[in-house]
């Protein structure tokens, strides 16, 4: 029997991003409210927004998960007893916990609504599995330390929803179990603030030598032993849905937009590629190449599959990209389209239009302010009108080659 086509979830930081998610191709989003959720510092939205953001993903028949998988404190505790009667009247898809105080009250208060264990958890075994599973969790996102081979005997002992991460930033500590952040910035990554001071340079100093500083490795960039590459299993993803795993998720809630839809987009490509034919499934190359114009840090199959290149980026803590978003398109009136500028912008550009099923390329005829004003340039920032062609729909991102 052909292996059934897991779930694909997307990051969505804000409103914007959802929308983009789902328009890219996610069957589902994760997202967080302004609080209890792991990425305090993303945009996050409102209950508002939160609501809107239900109705424009139930109305394509995608979900939303809520993110509330911060490691609680008895006052959080009170909060989200507040909070539950405004969650609950919102229904979404799932809600993602990661304290046992956090899952009892929802269990009591929220019994309708799925609960999804946060990686934060570490779950690496099928008879943590099976514990949670009692305990009435729906579904596990394991830890990203748990290889293919584990995978595969935890769904064998199982049939717990279970969900891996293939893509995105990781953890040198264990799935994010780490008071680097908290030490150095007094920023806690368990409550959803990490500072990322694993991405930072550092020199090792002896203090045998008055504190002088030594260079770990020799490299005109400096040394971050403890910056660990993103995770991409993309090349792998045959194998990945063949252990029968229910959904993937996307890393990436305080990325861009454009790195959501681009990502989503070559994810949703390759898995609608395996599911016309699995037998003659083989990695995208055009899908793939996506991957590295988005910003991320060089790519590695981590625990999931490991091989024999460190998981750290020893040689460099930049980011890197092939190219850049110069603008959005928000919307389209008659022969006008209005864009959100991200980039500098000029009449007679020839920009890349990255569409959710193509790139095509685009020459802009006019700028004008909103008023009509012509308009040499447009800068970062500003929104205004375009005359473009061809024609473009919303939800399209203008893009050029990144500038070295
Ligand atoms: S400092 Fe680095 S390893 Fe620690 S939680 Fe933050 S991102 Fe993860």
């Amino acid at each position: 029997m052909p292996a059934k086509i897991p779930e694909l979830v997307a990051p969505a930081g804000s409103l914007e991003k959802l929308h983009y998610a789902i328009q890219y191709g996610a069957d589902a989003v994760y997202c967080g409210l302004e609080e209890l959720n792991l990425r305090i510092r993303s945009e996050n939205l409102t209950l508002g927004q939160l609501h809107e953001g239900i109705a424009f993903a139930h109305s394509r028949q995608k979900k939303v998960y809520l993110a509330l998988n911060a490691l609680l404190c008895n006052t959080d505790l009170h909060r989200l007893d507040e909070m539950i009667n405004e969650v609950v009247a919102l229904r979404p898809d799932g809600i993602i916990v990661a304290d046992p105080g956090a899952i009892m009250l929802l269990r009591q208060r929220a019994p309708s609504i799925p609960l999804h264990l946060s990686t934060q958890f570490s779950t690496t075994n099928w008879q943590a599995v099976r514990f949670w599973h009692a305990q009435g969790i729906r579904r596990i996102i394991l830890a990203r330390e748990v290889p293919l081979s584990d995978l595969r005997a935890i769904r064998q002992h199982t049939d717990c929803k279970l969900e891996i991460f293939v893509h995105g930033a990781m953890c040198m500590a264990y799935s994010g179990r780490c008071l680097l952040s908290t030490y150095l910035t007094h920023r806690n990554a368990n409550q959803g603030d990490c500072a990322q001071p694993c991405r930072w340079e550092y020199v090792v100093q002896e203090a045998a030598k008055n504190g002088v500083p030594i260079r770990a490795i020799e490299d005109p960039q400096g040394t971050t032993l403890l910056s660990a590459k993103d995770l991409c299993l993309f090349d792998h993803l045959a194998a990945v849905i063949e252990t029968g795993v229910d959904a993937l998720k996307i890393e990436g809630r305080m990325k861009s937009t454009y790195y959501v839809a681009v990502v989503t987009r070559s994810y949703r490509k390759a898995l609608d590629l395996y599911q016309q034919n699995p037998a003659s499934y083989s990695t995208p190359e055009l899908w793939r190449k996506e991957l590295s114009t988005v910003s991320h840090r060089p790519y590695t199959s981590g625990f999931t599959i490991p091989d024999k290149a460190p998981l750290q980026s020893y040689a460099s803590k930049s980011y890197e990209q092939s190219h850049q978003v110069h603008a959005q398109v928000a919307s389209r009136e008659d022969v006008l389209h209005v864009l959100d500028v991200k980039a500098q912008l000029a009449s007679g550009d020839q920009l890349e239009a990255v569409t959710p099923d193509e790139n095509r390329m685009v020459e802009i005829n006019g700028l004008f302010a909103l008023d009509g004003e012509p308009l040499e340039q447009a800068h970062p920032g500003q929104r205004i009108k375009a005359a473009l062609t061809p024609p473009l729909a919303p939800y399209t991102l203008l893009r050029k080659p990144a500038v070295p």
